[in-house]
């Protein structure tokens, strides 16, 4: 009786599609509210530091004096909590997760000094 459930079950896995998809190769592609990462428009920073204190994980740091803000992405638990209290709503959600890394993944922005902007202008 095992030997039949199990012919039948091997005979049914050979002719159906496989549950898994072949990544990367195949992409996932994202629903749209999924939270996968935490985007930063730099510019509108005002580097007040509530992304920081907010953060439960210890995420990102916020550098007032260098103009940086750094995310370590492996840390990050995509809770939203930076996003929903940034007072300039310069955080959103990306919808794609971070690509797998062998060693941790750390991404600095920085904004560019005004003064250096308006040379440039
Ligand atoms: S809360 Fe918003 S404005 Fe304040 S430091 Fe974080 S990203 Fe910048
Ligand atoms: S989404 Fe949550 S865990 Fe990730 S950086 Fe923002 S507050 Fe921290």
């Amino acid at each position: 009786m095992t030997i039949m459930k199990f012919t039948k079950s091997v005979i049914k896995n050979l002719f159906s599609k496989p549950a898994t998809r072949v990544y990367p190769q195949e992409k996932r592609i994202y629903p749209e509210r999924t939270r996968g990462h935490v985007d930063i428009d730099i510019d509108t920073c005002i580097f007040c530091g509530m992304c920081q204190r907010k953060c439960p994980t210890g995420a990102i740091q916020v550098d007032r004096n260098e103009k940086t803000w750094t995310i370590q992405r492996f840390s990050c638990i995509q809770c939203s909590s930076c996003a929903d209290n940034c007072p300039k709503k310069c955080l959103k959600m990306g919808n794609s997760y971070p690509e797998p890394s062998a060693s941790q993944t750390v991404d600095i922005y920085q904004k560019k000094e005004e003064t250096a902007l308006k040379a440039a202008e």
